[in-house]
């Protein structure tokens, strides 16, 4: 079963679990937030994990030793590009992070701004982190959104 499809399972049975509650909140992307939850902590490996095998196909932007980019398959925008560590080491999700990540949180940040450059969004761009449930967060490994290609509104959704 693909991870998408897990999660819209995940969510039915979040939706029952809790005698219909979560079905009445919004669907999509809410929805598999708070199914993907469940799994939060598990240290169980993603879909990008599979991205960074190469075992299922991405449309890779940029790679280095530590970062890997490729387009997101939902975009949100004209460009919207996926910054991740290819080691995850305990980053799956920003509140997680200590100390010793901070290399890494460096190396995520300039790479976005080396691939904005390559996308030529001269004019300006968003960078988003989502984090937890409340985040909005669905893949449980650190990855920054890359998303530009049009305005920006402000306050976010
Ligand atoms: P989050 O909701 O966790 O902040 O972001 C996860 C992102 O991963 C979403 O924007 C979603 O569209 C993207 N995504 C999920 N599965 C895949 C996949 O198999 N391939 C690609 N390229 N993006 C994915």
């Amino acid at each position: 079963m693909s991870s998408t499809n897990r999660v819209r399972v995940l969510a039915r049975q979040v939706g029952a679990m809790s005698g219909g509650a979560v079905q009445q909140s919004p669907p999509g992307e809410e929805v598999a937030a708070q199914a993907a939850s469940l799994f939060k902590d598990s240290g169980s490996p993603t879909i990008f994990d599979k991205i960074i095998a190469k075992v299922i196909p991405s449309k890779i932007v940029y790679e280095d030793d530590k970062v890997l980019a490729f387009r997101d398959l939902n975009p949100q925008a004209p460009t919207h590009i996926l910054i991740i560590p290819k080691h995850r080491d305990g980053l799956t999700q920003l509140s997680k992070a200590e100390e010793r990540h901070k290399e890494i949180l460096g190396e995520l940040l300039y790479a976005s701004t080396v691939v904005a450059k390559k996308e030529k969004l001269d004019d300006g761009y968003r960078i988003v982190i989502n984090d937890g449930p409340q985040g909005c967060q669905s893949v449980y490994h650190l990855h920054i959104h890359l998303v530009g290609g049009r305005q920006m509104k402000w306050p976010p959704g």
